[in-house]
């Protein structure tokens, strides 16, 4: 059997690391044919030489002369936003892994599902921002979504083969995130180094400061309703700070089936590329017994508000998820230059959202324009509040 051909995008990110990691074990069964970074010349090359993909691509133009000369002919070099798109409609693969960071990735996800490709989903914002008019890409053509996500992986594990008319809820859990247990009145000394200190994973700076917030768990909330069809009603969070049970599915007899396992991404983007076949994996083994106790909580709305922006955003859908999202893409990396407080983050996402009537997302045009006038209006906004 030919390897399957893989086409990673983010390759020089953590879940691109962790990918990467997962495909060199697998010489036999995976090929990448496709690889991009956005300023991460060296690693791409690097990568570049050792997987010897047919493209990649660079965020800069200004790298694709050097990378060019380095490659050779042989390797095709895209470069900027376009060239993401570019490179997924112009190479030859089976699954695109799709793990950049931010809007940037719906232009991708959507390529490849029209050319009626597997897409293996770590991108949480294409759902996001895109969600409606992925799942008619869905239902119009033979293109997947499988998901990377660590909980999104767990409810398609624990989903088997059951019948989804019997779920009766989806229960996500999050860990907390580092101020799980910070009083309110301490929130306002946040700053960049403690909310990048997060307990249980190791993961790119964006999603670190979004597990803080807990806008990560919000945007999966979302992520989770379209992957899996389910109303907002039916989708529940629980804190759980060990991050050992990844989530949970309730069926309409009371049974609860949950995945468990260490905190390991490689496990999920391992199962998304070998889906639905099982791959051995040599990891930390989880010991219950050594672990001692599993805790869960309710989320504290209070000292997260942003968790209640997300759900809101969600269930009023059509564009307000996509500039949730534009408006939180700002605010982070605000608050990661020093230009906005840890609290500043819940205000900048409820004065986007405040000030915008959404429309349907008929296509990917209605989500950028909604995504362009919030960031500018969020730009303003926090530039506003310096002074
Ligand atoms: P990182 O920041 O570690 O990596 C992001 C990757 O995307 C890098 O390769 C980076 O290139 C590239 N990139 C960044 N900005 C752009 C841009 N504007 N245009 C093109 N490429 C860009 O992120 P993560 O790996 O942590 O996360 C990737 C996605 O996976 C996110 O959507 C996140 O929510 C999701 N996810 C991550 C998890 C994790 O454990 N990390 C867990 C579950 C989901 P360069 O290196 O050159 O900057
Ligand atoms: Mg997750």
């Amino acid at each position: 059997m030919n390897p399957v051909k893989i086409v990673l995008l983010g390759a020089t990110g953590s879940i691109g690391t962790s990918a990467c990691n997962c495909i060199r074990r697998f010489p036999e069964l995976f090929e990448i044919t496709g690889l991009s970074a956005h300023s991460s010349k060296e690693k791409l090359l690097g990568l570049a030489e050792e997987f010897q993909p047919d493209s990649v691509c660079i965020g800069e133009a200004a790298s694709a002369d050097a990378l060019r000369k380095s490659l050779g002919t042989s390797v095709r070099v895209f470069t900027g936003e376009a060239g993401l798109e570019e490179l997924v409609n112009e190479t030859d693969f089976d699954i695109l892994l799709n793990a950049l960071v931010g809007a940037v990735g719906l232009r991708a996800t959507v390529a490849a599902l029209k050319r009626n490709k597997r897409v293996a989903l770590a991108n949480k914002e294409s759902l996001v921002v895109g969600g409606d008019y992925i799942t008619s890409l869905l239902q119009n053509g033979s293109g997947r979504l499988v998901p990377v996500d660590s909980e999104h992986s767990a409810i398609l594990q624990c989903l088997g083969g059951e019948n989804h008319s019997a779920v009766e809820s989806i229960i996500l859990t999050a860990s907390g995130g580092p101020f799980r247990t910070r009083p309110l009145d301490r929130f306002e000394d946040i700053r960049p180094r403690d909310a990048l200190n997060h307990p249980t994973w190791s993961m790119g700076k964006k999603i670190t400061i979004d597990s803080a917030t807990l806008v990560n768990k919000g945007f999966e909330v979302i992520e989770a309703h379209h992957l899996f069809a389910m109303p907002y009603d039916r989708l529940r969070v629980v804190i759980h700070p060990q991050s050992i049970v990844h989530s949970m599915v309730e069926f309409h007899d009371g049974a609860i089936i949950a995945q468990m396992g260490v905190p390991d991404m490689e496990l999920p983007i391992q199962f998304a590329l070998s889906y639905p076949q099982r791959l051995p994996l040599r990891t930390k083994r989880l010991n219950l017994a050594q672990l001692g106790e599993l805790t869960f909580f309710e989320p504290d709305f209070s000292r997260f508000p942003c968790l209640r922006l997300c759900l809101d955003a969600g269930r009023s859908g059509g564009t307000m998820p996509a500039v949730l999202n534009a408006a939180n893409e700002v605010a982070v990396a605000a608050f990661l230059d020093g230009r906005l407080g840890f609290n500043g983050i819940a205000d900048v996402l409820r004065l986007a959202l405040d000030n915008h009537s959404p429309v349907p997302v008929s296509g990917i045009e209605v989500v950028e324009e909604a995504d362009r006038k919030t960031r500018e209006l969020a730009g303003k906004f926090i530039a506003g509040m310096k002074k």
